[in-house]
């Protein structure tokens, strides 16, 4: 049946002709992959690519976000097809021209499976178009596009699990589109910059799109666009935003006879551009207008100009201007009115093949030839070209195979001496760390190079682990971006000031909403604190932890960009804010939540990490109230959970140290527990941890609370909101829980998972309003296999086991 859908859709879209064009659409394949269903999305069919002849191993898995996208446009990100081997797509093309090929990435976690951990190559007939590539950047969609011609009769298409990730990884896609591009789309030539010369040979190489920006205009989604393609606005590129100004749009646009068609760019990009601005007086009177692209400073760029004078009147022609790349002039006194064509509102385009400046840019601007004159651009688009056909082993050029044979064994040998040199210096490094845990102290967390500088320090704590730095570089996120998200750190958008610094609410390019946090300039402990958050945050997945999206390190800054929690901290709904009165079901599910982001980090890789400042304002809650912790700026690793840290320098927060690290130094994931007895005890309460107002017994909450838990009369300090609400079974569950959390010594208390079990447990009693069975009592211990009652308890349907591990989710 599958089989039938996909050729009935495959036929479908061979047929299928573009309304007023004279080109088909032609070998079209668009894949919901890891899904059994078809699904329509922009007007396209994605089909399910469980089709067993089209992969070249079936033994690939299907793999389903538990949580997926609510909004129904990202439907396609609902699965994924997770390969933990080499495999190839293959299809049959009956033409032979460039083709758009375009991989849909968006990482969950699900069957074990953490896609945010993937690391893998992609390669398309020849071309290694992704190298170790991974889905952690600051986007949680990644959509890969790139041009291409497939050089046969079959394309092929491998996704091959990275083998230089440090744990066996794997592959995934979400979906994949493939169809033939309208003829005109690329053309072989460019034109250089600096050079009368033209390049000729673009469709021997693979592009990939960076860039497609719609000058002056708002963004353009798939269903908008003649080939589904996504076109951005220009505001957050455009270098000095008060030397443009926006043209009056017109969907009057003439193609005809124009040599330029509706693919090349449609009516929504042509009619609309930036034009000089003119009419401020304080600017001079001849002054151009730059847009600044980050890209890859070693690697070539086509850029596509697209210019259409939509200012000019019948009477007046108001352009004629410069065009500059860099530094170099592409344009000399461009007038739009002379090329090929007279009349207004007529697209253009040009090519250029760019090489970015050393800093890593390719700028872009227009300049009006003389006073009184105008500039205008209506779009760019900028691509990254490939390297010939053949890094990969499927060309069928023996020439190229021996190009491939000899830079393949040259980079071997460099490989091979590279990967000597690491061994060496991580074995001299192994040495030189036991040596410091032995006898001295090392630092927490090993260096991560910013600023050019190794920021390795010694602190005057000691531990005897070091797990060294995976901070994925492809989170980094521009100053400008940041700057963008933020309305440039508007005051406005200020939601927070921590010991770190300022928290801003900020709105990616994307229209995700993100928490800035801006490190103070100059503050050393800081540092060290956002190289701590950073490093962890980096690395860590999990629904009840606050996710990194990306973090900037540009000039002196330090931010750490982060998802951005809709109702702020579990503090500020218990007291001090007039917020709504949460239930005490909402209370516990909170608990819960947090208790499975704590345990996930306690039991995270082999080492475990500690968080060290648990506590109510470290706790967030999200659009569902659903929470997740935050603030890793004090996290520590741990060699396990038997280990403990010794720590000379007490952090943490008043009201939540646990005594014995205050007493001794010795900080374990047991200490988190203590702080976490006391966040359950501020759930119940809804009072500070700390009021030195109050009566001397009443001062601190944790050792008040205990009394009146020990003397079985916790009910009578709860929060008065709660009085009548909470089943009597369900408090005392909980009453045990805090009491063993806030045991005097760390032995004494649960682990994480033991904790959380018992919340489970103190939820279901107040659902089901169960009574107490005999064999329940708050020795129950998360490592004892569970009782069959309390199998069947939990509603998620997930089995016990699996939901404690936390890993999972
Ligand atoms: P501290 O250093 O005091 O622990 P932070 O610097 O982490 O605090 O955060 C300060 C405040 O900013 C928090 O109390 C919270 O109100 C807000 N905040 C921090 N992160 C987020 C986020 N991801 N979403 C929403 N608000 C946040």
């Amino acid at each position: 049946m599958p089989e039938l859908l996909f050729y009935s859709f495959f036929f479908f879209f061979i047929f299928f002709q573009f309304p007023s064009s004279s080109f088909t659409l032609s070998d079209t394949y668009f894949f919901n992959c890891g899904s059994t269903t078809s699904l329509s999305v922009d007007n396209r069919t994605f089909a399910a690519d469980s089709n067993s002849h089209i992969l070249s191993d079936t033994s690939s898995i299907l793999l389903k976000d538990p949580n997926p996208p609510l909004d129904s446009r990202l439907d396609l990100y609902k699965t994924a097809r997770v390969f933990t081997r080499p495999t190839s797509y293959e299809f049959d093309l009956q033409g032979n021209g460039t083709f758009v090929i375009r991989f849909h990435f968006y990482p969950f976690s699900s069957q074990g499976y953490n896609l945010f951990s993937a690391v893998f190559n992609v390669s398309v007939s020849g071309f290694q178009l992704l190298s170790n590539f991974s889905a952690q950047k600051s986007s949680r969609i990644h959509i890969k596009e790139y041009f291409l011609t497939a050089g046969s009769n079959k394309l092929k298409i491998s996704f091959t699990p990275s083998t230089q990730s440090p744990s066996p990884s794997f592959a995934f896609v979400n979906a994949i589109e493939v169809f033939s591009a309208p003829d005109d789309l690329i053309a072989d030539k460019a034109s250089y910059v600096n050079s009368s010369q033209d390049y000729i040979g673009l469709l021997e190489q693979a592009l990939e799109s960076v860039y497609r920006i719609n000058v002056g205009g708002s963004k353009i989604t798939p269903s908008n666009d003649t080939v589904w393609r996504t076109w951005v606005p220009d505001e957050e590129y455009l270098f000095l935003a008060q030397a443009a100004k926006k043209a009056n749009p017109t969907t009057q646009i003439n193609y005809e006879n124009t040599g330029v068609s509706r693919y090349i760019a449609p009516e929504s990009v042509y009619g609309t551009a930036r034009e000089v601005n003119t009419i401020s007086n304080s600017m001079p009177m001849k002054f151009n207008i730059t847009w600044q692209f980050p890209v890859n400073s070693s690697e070539k760029h086509l850029v596509r100009l697209h210019f259409c004078d939509i200012v000019s009147t019948s009477s007046t022609n108001q352009l004629i201007f410069n065009v500059y790349i860099g530094s170099s002039l592409a344009e000399s006194s461009l007038d739009l009115s002379k090329i090929r064509y007279k009349s207004l509102a007529s697209p253009y385009y040009e090519d250029y093949m760019v090489e970015p400046d050393k800093a890593g840019y390719i700028n872009i601007s227009v300049e009006p030839k003389e006073a009184g004159k105008n500039a205008i651009l209506n779009g760019v688009e900028i691509m990254k070209v490939y390297p010939l056909r053949g890094v990969v082993s499927e060309s069928n050029s023996k020439k190229k195979d021996r190009i491939l044979l000899i830079g393949l064994s040259i980079g071997g040998s460099l490989a091979l001496v590279s990967v000597m040199s690491v061994v060496c210096l991580l074995a001299l490094k192994c040495k030189k760390r036991k040596e410091e845990a032995t006898t001295a102290e090392s630092t927490m967390w090993s260096p991560l190079p910013v600023y050019g500088e190794s920021t390795y320090s010694k602190t005057p704590e000691r531990t005897t682990a070091s797990p060294g730095p995976h901070i994925n570089l492809g989170l980094i996120m521009t100053f400008a971006e940041i700057q963008s998200a933020t309305n440039n750190f508007d005051t406005n958008m200020l939601i927070g000031s921590g010991g770190f610094g300022d928290v801003y609410k900020g709105v990616l390019r994307d229209g995700t909403k993100v928490a800035v946090k801006r490190g103070k300039p100059g503050c050393g402990q800081g540092r060290h604190e956002f190289l701590a958050e950073l490093n962890v945050l980096s690395k860590i997945h999990h629904r009840h932890l606050v996710f990194l999206i990306g973090y900037c390190v540009e000039q002196s800054e330090m931010i750490l960009v982060s998802e951005f929690m809709e109702n702020g901290t579990l503090k500020d709904h218990l007291y001090g804010k007039d917020l709504s009165c949460l239930s005490w079901k909402q209370r516990l599910q909170i608990c819960i939540g947090s208790a499975r982001g704590i345990h996930y980090l306690h039991t995270f890789s082999a080492q475990g990490i500690i968080h060290r400042d648990v506590k109510s304002a470290n706790i967030l809650l999200d659009e569902n109230y659903s929470a997740k912790v935050a603030d890793f700026g004090l996290s520590r690793a741990v060699p396990s959970p038997e280990h403990s840290v010794v720590s000379s320098a007490i952090k943490g927060s008043f009201g939540y140290f646990d005594p014995e690290y205050f007493k001794r130094f010795h900080l374990t994931q047991k200490s988190d527990v203590y702080s976490f007895g006391v966040v359950l005890i501020e759930v119940l309460c809804a009072r500070p941890v700390i009021d030195l107002s109050l009566p001397r017994e009443q001062v601190n909450l944790a050792e008040w609370a205990l009394q009146w838990q020990k003397k079985g009369l916790l009910m009578q300090i709860i929060d008065p909101r709660l009085a009548g609400t909470i089943h009597p079974d369900s408090l005392r569950k909980f009453g045990e829980t805090v009491e063993r959390c806030l045991a005097e010594y760390g032995v004494d208390r649960p682990t994480m998972g033991d904790v959380l079990w018992n919340l489970e447990y103190a939820l279901q009693l107040q659902e089901t309003a169960m009574t107490r069975e005999p064999h329940e009592d708050s020795s129950v211990n998360a490592s004892e296999p569970p009782l069959p009652e309390f199998r069947r308890l939990p509603s998620s349907g997930v089995k016990y086991w699996e939901r404690l591990s936390g890993h999972n989710e």
